[in-house]
């Protein structure tokens, strides 16, 4: 059985004719937890959202791989539907749509692509609610139009809501902590990492080693300017608490 994941190769990627992603290279296995950490402007985001299929992006070069398949044959409805779910750093709002109806429609557009009979919106009720039980949310969220008027740290245990019910392989994690009280990141944290179905993988942006106590990662890499310079385990986040990015600039022929 093959345990990759995701397999990213001597990727090319630009916005409007601006190369950002420089022959960027990783691979992640099944039940691993990959962190990347770097200085702000340095790709992160836009390594998150070529994974996303993001419109707005061209990946120039380079072979990208999620569970065998090409991602780039795969639009960004099709990637969610196979797997791939992205936590915004900010999440949109959108009025006239409840949460409750936009949450049940993206898990019955998946359960179409599975071949799978749709929930109704009682049976699709009791799922939910055993989820945000989990997450120690109020119920009455479910009412409220997606994300509108939500605090930070609702908008973001929203995301991980709708994450819980549409069950991904490959969780990516963009700055979900900036803004966070210490109390909602570790109730979002519990929330990911006992909830997580067995094989998930996360890859983990942040600039905060909080986080990281809670997600316990496998890989820790540091990426400048549009590739990864370094990777190691948690010892590295220590080493850059104490010294920052500075060596790692100074090796990469930055001007
Ligand atoms: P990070 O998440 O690591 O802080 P980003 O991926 O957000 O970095 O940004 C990487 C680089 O891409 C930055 O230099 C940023 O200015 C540039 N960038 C982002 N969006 C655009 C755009 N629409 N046009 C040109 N450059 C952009
Ligand atoms: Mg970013």
């Amino acid at each position: 059985m093959n345990e990759v994941l995701l397999d990213l190769q001597n990727i090319d990627a630009s916005i409007e004719k601006k190369q950002i992603i420089k022959n960027f290279s990783l691979t992640i296995k099944k039940n691993e937890v990959h962190v990347i950490m770097g200085p702000n402007g340095s790709g992160k985001s836009t390594l998150s959202k070529i994974l996303a299929g993001h419109p707005s992006y061209s990946v120039d070069k380079g072979n990208l791989s999620f569970c065998d398949k090409n991602l780039l044959e795969m639009s960004p409805e099709v990637r969610s539907h196979e797997g791939i779910f992205l936590a915004f750093q900010y999440p949109i709002e959108i009025s006239g749509v409840t949460n409750y109806d936009f949450l049940r429609i993206a898990y019955n557009e998946k359960r179409k692509y599975q071949k799978k009979a749709e929930l109704d919106p009682l049976e699709f009720m009791e799922l939910t609610q055993a989820t945000i039980q989990k997450l120690k949310m109020r119920p009455e969220f479910l009412n409220r139009n997606l994300n509108e008027g939500f605090s930070g740290g609702e908008k973001k245990r929203n995301e991980i809501l709708q994450m819980l019910l549409l069950d991904p392989k490959l969780i990516i994690l963009d700055e979900i902590d900036s803004g966070l009280d210490i109390d909602a990141i570790k109730i979002i944290c519990d929330g990911i990492i006992n909830n997580l179905a067995e094989n998930s993988s996360l890859i983990v942006i942040t600039h905060y080693p909080k986080i990281l106590s809670y997600l316990k990662p496998t890989h820790v890499h540091i990426m400048i300017d549009g590739k990864i310079v370094k990777t190691g385990d948690l010892e590295l986040v220590d080493y850059l608490e104490k010294e920052g990015y500075e060596s790692f600039i100074s090796s990469t022929n930055q001007v």
